[in-house]
């Protein structure tokens, strides 16, 4: 929404700033300089890193739900990825390799509980033994520390029950909760002085006209239902809204959002002893998710999953959660039309496995026999925000945008960030303040 704000609304939004805008100063008339729109792990890292660079900022975090990391940050497979599987050049391999580093320095300062548990990708056949050694020829690229191959006797000796043709062995991957790595970030923001305003879901940006001149006031109005905040600059890390928030800026709709649902199953306490390591399957290269696979916890449970079905709502956890204007986006959408024509038999494939889950433990069988039907029960899901092009094809790598316009040049939209962006989080940061410092003035 670009709209240019009347008197009423100015006096409104100055009232708004004098109780909330500003984070340190005394005159709480002041604006802020950045807002950023998200609370989840990009938009907390940046927070931190943008402070850490720059301690005199007024800054805050706006996010739309009563808590932090509700989202993707909080649903998730909760790896530490090693970034083996990353084209190599690209920005998804060096951040994923960058943040894996910077992570383990993190966990270790903060105290945070993680665990190292290391990650086999297992081949089943002839077929899935020559996409493995590409893999580890790419891992070797993306400069992944300690990769090996694992020839088929000696893969009980990484994991005691699993079995395959031959696997690859990676010792840095490892486990940890990010929404509590995300907690951390927004501590050390306040902590530097920033602000965190919960149930503040962005509605549009406007221009503050009025202040042409008077030297006082921002020149944006970051706006939600009943409130709205000053500042000089925004950044939008919205995951699974991030093509709405850009479009409010005046940004094409492309790529578009669309959520597809992971669903886990749990493994039973009594046979959480079968799996000691992530046990990946080698993954399908037309996809771009990784494949169902078993995930250790920290708090001890053995996840199973994530599958990957089209949800009916971009926070659709559940199969019975639909939003109407969700759906009825996606289906005026010819990208989506495009993707189910081109992936319509693994598509339906997934949808079956997901109702009938029997058939993805067969599946899990492979690698591990020993672990059967009675041995799971379904368990919790996170929903990807995947940015899906006009074509059909599946955005698989980090899109910045900037609006159009007066407001627009004061806004940067993070509108991609696929997994593993909780890994690279960090190095993520690092790299939009870069681009914040570059295009804006602090
Ligand atoms: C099933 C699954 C498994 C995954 N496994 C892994 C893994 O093992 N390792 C890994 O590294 N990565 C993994 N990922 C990817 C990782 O979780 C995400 O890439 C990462 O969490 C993205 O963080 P984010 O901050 O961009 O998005 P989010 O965590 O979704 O945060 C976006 C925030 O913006 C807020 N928001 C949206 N619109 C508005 C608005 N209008 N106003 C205010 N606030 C708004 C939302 O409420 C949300 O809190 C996985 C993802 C999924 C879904």
């Amino acid at each position: 929404m670009l709209a240019h704000l009347t008197k009423r609304t100015l006096l409104q939004q100055l009232s708004f700033a004098r109780r909330y805008g500003s984070t340190s100063s005394t005159d709480s008339c002041d604006p802020l300089d950045l807002v950023i729109v998200g609370g989840g792990i990009v938009g907390c890292a940046t927070a931190r890193e943008m402070m850490i660079r720059h301690p005199n900022i007024k800054m805050a975090i706006v996010e739309k739900e009563n808590a932090l990391a509700k989202h993707q940050t909080g649903h998730n497979s909760g790896v530490v990825h090693a970034g083996i599987y990353y084209k190599p050049g690209s920005m998804k391999a060096k951040l994923c390799v960058e943040g894996l580093k910077l992570s383990y320095e993190y966990f270790c300062k903060h105290n945070i509980p993680h665990n190292k548990v290391g990650k086999l990708i297992v081949a089943l056949n002839k077929d899935q033994v020559k996409r493995l050694d590409d893999l580890y020829d790419r891992g070797i690229k993306n400069n992944v520390p300690d990769l090996q191959l694992v020839e088929k006797d000696c893969i009980s000796k990484y994991e005691p029950k699993c079995q395959g043709e031959r696997a690859l062995w990676s010792p840095w991957t490892g486990i940890v909760d990010w929404a509590v790595v995300c907690k951390h970030f927004a501590e050390e923001f306040e902590k530097m002085g920033g602000k965190i305003f919960l149930n503040y879901e962005v509605t549009g940006f406007s221009e503050m006209t009025e202040s042409k001149g008077k030297g006082k006031l921002a020149p944006l109005s970051v706006q939600s239902k009943d409130r709205c905040i000053l500042t000089n600059y925004v950044l939008t890390c919205a995951g699974l809204h991030s093509d709405r928030l850009a479009v409010m800026t005046g940004c094409d709709l492309s790529p578009r959002i669309v959520p597809f649902r992971g669903e886990y199953l749990l493994l039973s306490e009594s046979k959480r002893h079968l799996c000691t390591t992530n046990i990946y399957p080698v993954p399908d290269p037309r996809f771009p998710f990784l494949g169902v696979h078993f995930t250790p916890r920290v708090n001890g449970e053995i996840w199973l999953g994530p599958n990957a079905v089209l949800a009916f709502a971009r926070e659709g956890y559940r199969w019975r959660d639909i939003n109407i204007r969700d759906c009825i986006e996606m289906a005026k959408f010819p990208g989506l039309y495009k993707l189910c024509f081109r992936f319509f038999i693994p598509g339906c494939k997934e949808i079956i496995k997901s109702i009938f889950y029997p058939l993805a433990v067969a599946d899990l069988r492979k690698f591990i026999p020993e672990v059967s039907v009675k041995d799971v029960k379904r368990g919790p899901a996170g929903v990807r925000a995947q940015a899906l092009d006009n074509n059909g094809n599946l955005v698989d790598d980090f899109v910045f945008d900037g609006g159009k316009g007066n407001v627009g040049a004061r806004v940067m939209h993070c509108r991609n960030a696929p997994s593993p962006a909780a890994t690279s989080s960090m190095a993520i940061a690092k790299f939009i303040c870069d681009k914040l410092e570059a295009d804006f003035k602090f």
